[in-house]
Parts: structure tokens; sequence; C-alpha cells
């Protein structure tokens, strides 16, 4: 999963920023309006925070320019205004939830959670295919009701394959779940990562289709 984080304060970021590394997301964190409207062209976002008082472009403008342009990236407003003229502002922009400041980490994630969730058009929390269970929340992993201990990134290609149960997950587009940018990649670890993902969850959880990516296995 990943997520573009547009905040302007240092210590905020970075403490927003931690919080979601650890949750397993790849955070793409950029400071200014501008170079979030960059950020959302160039690349796909699972979820993205925006504090809306910026330098320059503010965090309003950008909503309302990046939904004239047709992005549909899940957007949860993060901001000291909180008046409800300012909620209602925000919402009728195009954002999909609002947290006013100060706010609570845990409550934060929770809400990206179910962002992330509302978008793949899940409505459970639990994620599930095939007797496997992926529980977001506590970042448990079991198969048959066994817990299966998982490295953060077999989790969170895990993770983003069974958020989208019916497609098939390009490489690159694992990639841009697991990392953000400048992080360093070597040329073969998706394919690492599925092959301990079968190794863990049984040869056929994950299929690949050949000359496109990998899928949840069928049949249930
Ligand atoms: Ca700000």
């Amino acid at each position: 999963m990943r997520i573009l984080l547009v905040e302007d304060d240092a210590l905020l970021g970075d403490g927003i920023r931690a919080g979601l590394e650890l949750a397993t997301y790849a955070v793409d964190w950029v400071r200014s309006g501008e170079q979030a409207l960059l950020a959302l062209a160039g690349h796909s976002y699972d979820a993205c925070i925006l504090d809306l008082g910026l330098p320059g472009k503010d965090g309003l403008a950008v909503l309302k320019e990046a939904r004239r342009g047709g992005d549909r990236t899940p957007v949860l407003v993060l901001t000291a205004r909180d008046t409800p003229e300012d909620k209602i502002g925000g919402l009728d922009a195009g954002a999909d939830d609002y947290l006013g400041k100060p706010f609570d980490l845990g409550e934060l994630q929770a809400r990206i959670r179910a962002l992330v969730r509302r978008a793949s058009g899940l409505a459970r929390p639990v994620l599930e295919h095939r007797g496997v269970t992926l529980d977001p929340a506590t970042k448990r992993v079991s198969c048959e009701e066994r817990e299966v201990l998982l490295s953060a990134r077999e989790y969170a290609v895990l993770y983003d394959l069974l958020s989208h149960p019916n497609h098939i997950r390009s490489r690159s587009q694992l990639e841009e779940s697991l990392y953000p940018w400048g992080d360093e990649r070597g040329s073969n670890t998706v394919e690492v990562y599925i092959h301990h993902l079968r190794k863990k969850l049984g040869a056929d959880f994950i299929r690949t289709v050949r000359g496109f990516g990998y899928q949840l296995g069928g049949g249930e």
C-alpha cells in the first residue's frame, strides 16, 4: 500500500510517516501543493493524507484541481481549520474523510485503513481468501486458523493482493506499494516475496499470470 502524505510541518509529517511505515505502508512525503499535484499525476496511491494549510497552493486548491483532472485517489483531509464550514468545503471539494488537528495517530491509521478498504470495494475489515485472513488493524495473518509470521514486505505484498482480489497486479504495481521514492530496491525482490508467501501459504495461493503479474489463486 502506497500513501501520499502532504504536510508542510516537519515534526508532524515525520511522526505521521514513521507511524505509517511501521504499519508497513510505503509513504511518499511532499511539503507543498505543487509537489502534491506532481506526485498524484505521476503515481497511483492507495490513499492521500492532505493538509489544508500549505505554503503556495493550499490543500483545498490541490484537491479541487486533482478531482477536476479525474484523480480518484481516496483523500483524507487533515487540518487545524475544523469549523463546520471548513469540513463542508473539504468534503464538497472531493475529500473522502476529514480529521481535525490535533489528532491521535491511531485514529488516523484506522481512518486510512477504512479509506483503503472502501476504495477496494470491500466492506469487511478483515481480508480473507481461501482460508488465509489478514487483519490490517492488528497486522495478524493466519492460514486455516494458524498464525503465520511474515516479514514486513511479505505482509505488504499480501495486503496489496488481498485488497485487489479480482485484479492482476503487475510487478511494478507491487513494487510501488512496497517502496517509497528514493528507497533502494533490488531487481527480483517482488519475486522473492511471492516465493516466500507461497512457501508459507501454499504454492497455488498466488498465481503467476505470464506477461502480466500476479493474482490470488482461484477456487474457494
Ligand atoms: Ca500546514
